[in-house]
């Protein structure tokens, strides 16, 4: 899958500042430092490293965030805004002509997949948006580009306009659109020629296309495995041709994903669609905010950020995690701590937007049971203050009264009984390991 090692090495960095309850500007250094060479070896452009990573360095210094309550948390939303920002921030949307038909020129240089996406985005006007597209088989040149295109129509019962290889791309355009107009056709997608390097003769051609039909759309299409190769075709083109929108391809192999980082930034025109594979159903719109959270391997953490600090007590949480170290936490807080999670909302969806729960397999079939959760604050309610603070006290008929207090069967007293030991032990743990980091003179 793409992205997959700088995923791991960003994923691993955070892992580091997550959850801390102090960053220093040293710790901001390193984490960034870390980021960089994660990003170098991703194939990103260096200067597009050298900008993003001094962005979020001056952002993460800055008062508000260190002196926060959750620095680690506030670094890693930066980031997350600055990858985002970095491919383009907003979806780009295609164009609509509000005189049909809209016009998209296909280019790229030959095996980017230009062909194949031609009829991917034909076949996803015609599915997502209800348009109807016209294939325009201009790729003269390459003798079975010409094949490939109307058996890519046929496959997808969608006409596909050709002239043969004998009439110049120009003309084969200029009678295609009239056509498009005289069947109603709302887009026309022309599919270019490529070649295997950029000339002038190619260029030429295009612009002539360009110049005639005076197009409302020209998508790049590059491949995604040839890194930046794929930046640099992007930058010639946009700069001899003028292009409005790039199509990335083969984001399902494994490529590093460097291209997709680097050409908004480089060329400063967006990234539209992704190919995902060779199928005909396989392109999907590019969503910067999405992609980031996924290299991020974080879901949706800016949503879950921005619920947690309008919904979060900051007082109270200060005092539970000063709980939670010092292992005095109760069954009370226990309960209160329920409480501001469930502000949060369903719990479901909650989850989905957690750190990691991508690699969860079968995630999206977990159902939670919110009542689960009532149970459980209806078991800790029928609890005496007593047993509360010191629940090594609880035998059979204390939790016979609390199972019977609460409408619960004993095993569920105990299980929970159970799952609090666990809990604590586990803090306890956490608050060692930490001491022991910090000795060390690790992250703190
Ligand atoms: P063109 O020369 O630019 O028109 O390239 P083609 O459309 O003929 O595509 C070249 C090869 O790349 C074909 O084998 C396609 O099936 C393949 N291809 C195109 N897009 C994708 C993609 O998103 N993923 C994968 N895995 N293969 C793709």
């Amino acid at each position: 899958m793409a992205f997959e090692g700088l995923a791991d090495r960003l994923q691993s960095t955070i892992q580091k500042i997550r959850g801390k309850g102090k960053v220093s500007e040293a710790d901001v250094k390193e984490m960034m430092r870390e980021v960089r060479l994660a990003l170098l070896e991703a194939d990103v452009n260096f200067k597009v490293v050298k900008d993003f990573v001094k962005k979020v360095s001056e952002r993460a210094v800055g008062q508000e965030v260190l002196k926060s309550l959750t620095p680690g948390q506030q670094i890693i939303k930066i980031v997350n805004e600055e990858l985002t920002a970095l491919m383009g921030g907003e979806q780009s949307k295609i164009a609509v002509s509000n005189r049909p038909p809209t016009v998209i020129m296909m280019v790229g240089l030959q095996g980017a997949g230009k062909t194949t996406t031609t009829g991917k985005l034909a076949n996803l006007l015609r599915k997502k948006y209800n348009r109807k597209p016209l294939l325009v088989a201009g790729d003269i040149y390459r003798p079975a580009a010409i094949k490939q295109l109307e058996t890519l129509g046929k496959q997808l019962d969608m006409p596909v306009f050709s002239l043969g290889d004998q009439v110049s791309p120009v003309e084969i355009a200029r009678q295609a659109i009239a056509k498009a107009k005289e069947d109603h056709h709302d887009y026309v997608l022309i599919d270019t020629a490529g070649r295997l390097h950029v000339d002038e003769a190619l260029m030429n051609e295009l612009k002539d296309i360009k110049e005639l039909t005076k197009p409302d759309e020209i998508f790049l299409v590059v491949d995604a495995m040839t890194g930046q190769d794929a930046v640099n075709v992007a930058q010639s083109f946009n700069e001899q041709l003028g292009i409005s929108g790039v199509v990335l391809t083969k984001l399902d192999g494994d490529t590093r994903g460097g291209a997709a980082l680097s050409i908004r930034a480089v060329t400063e025109k967006p990234i539209k669609f992704v190919g995902l594979g060779e199928k005909m159903d396989a392109l999907e719109p590019f969503h910067p905010e999405r992609m980031a959270s996924r290299i991020l391997g974080m879901g949706d953490v800016l949503t879950l950020i921005e619920k947690a600090q309008s919904n979060i007590d900051e007082e109270k949480a200060k005092e539970l995690e000063q709980k939670m170290r010092t292992a005095t936490f109760t069954l009370d807080d226990f309960l209160d701590q329920l409480g501001q999670v469930k502000k949060l909302g369903p719990l479901d969806e909650l989850l989905k937007m957690m750190p990691g729960a991508n690699k969860i397999k079968g995630l999206n079939n977990i159902q939670i049971d919110e009542k689960q959760i009532a149970h459980v604050e209806a078991i800790i309610r029928s609890m005496t203050k007593e047993e509360k603070l010191r629940p090594e006290l609880m035998n059979s008929s204390r939790k016979r009264r609390i199972a019977k207090g609460s409408g619960r069967t004993v095993a569920e007293v105990n299980r929970l009984l159970k799952q609090f030991e666990d809990m604590k032990k586990m803090m306890k743990q956490m608050t060692g390991m930490q001491q022991k980091a910090k000795k060390k003179g690790g992250f703190k």
